[in-house]
């Protein structure tokens, strides 16, 4: 295996959840899942991804949300990807902004039952319900596509219009429905795009949605460099007995064996 360092935060926050609370809990989970003996260090491609692989920073315990960016910042340098485990979906637009510092603007993969689109959201224009409209507006992002969205509103679809949104719904997805990037992209992974009999640990259990195969079928798929990915919205205190902490470890897994084999 090539010697590939890839960084690692986790964002303690769930200040900008709207329904309910618990997913600032999720990044010792996930990395305690990651490092359970039930499972081993090993991708479905057969790379090992034992915890040397990770440039770790620690969890970050946010007491407010505009320190998101400044932290991101600090722990993002350009010679390696980073992941970032969160959280509530509120942080993807500060760490698109740290992205942005470092990359210029990217295209972005966001799988999601949502498209957070929303201008502002029970008076936040900040909520986890809107930070794709912050990042849109502020010209962070080259590209977005959405991939999992089964909660469209007439706004948000009015939004999706406004910034050259491509959504990929859930009603018309198949395997082959996902665009082919022709540049480097992020990804923002919301747990909650998974139907929840795959992953019951979310604070929105909107039916319907991807298996966790199909989920691993978008990352083994991706054929141009990864700079970096979020993992959101696991919340723990809704979770049975772990599995969805496995499943976060399991896609945590398969997005690092694709940023190294993407990278040249
Ligand atoms: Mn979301
Ligand atoms: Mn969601």
């Amino acid at each position: 295996m090539r010697n590939h360092k890839i960084g690692l935060q986790g964002i303690l926050f769930d200040a900008k959840s709207s329904f309910m609370q618990g997913s600032a809990l999720a990044p010792p989970q996930i990395r305690k899942a990651y490092n359970s003996h039930s499972a081993n260090y090993y991708s479905e491609s057969g790379m090992e991804l034992t915890p040397d692989i990770w440039s770790d920073m620690g969890d970050f315990k946010i007491k407010d949300y505009f320190e998101i960016e400044a932290i991101t910042d600090n722990n993002l340098t350009k010679e390696h990807a980073m992941i970032t485990l969160g959280g509530d979906h509120s942080i993807t637009y500060p760490i698109l902004k740290a992205v942005y510092n470092s990359y210029g603007r990217v295209n972005i993969l966001h799988i999601d039952a949502h498209s957070d689109l929303y201008d502002e959201f029970e008076g936040d224009k900040f909520s986890h319900a809107c930070p794709l409209a912050r990042i849109m507006e502020e010209k962070l992002a080259n590209r977005l596509v959405q991939v999992g969205i089964r909660t469209l509103s007439t706004h948000q679809k009015e939004q999706a219009e406004k910034f050259d949104v491509e959504i990929i719904a859930m009603k018309d997805f198949n395997s082959e429905s996902i665009p082919k990037f022709d540049a480097p992209i992020y990804i923002s992974l919301d747990i909650d795009a998974l139907d929840p009999a795959y992953a019951p640990g979310v604070s929105h259990h909107e039916p319907g949605g991807l298996s966790t195969r199909q989920v691993l079928q978008i990352i083994q798929n991706i054929a141009v460099p990864i700079i970096g990915a979020d993992i959101v919205e696991y919340n723990p205190t809704r979770d049975i007995n772990g599995v969805t902490a496995m499943v976060c470890a399991k896609f945590l897994k398969e997005i690092a064996a694709r940023i190294i084999a993407n990278s040249t």
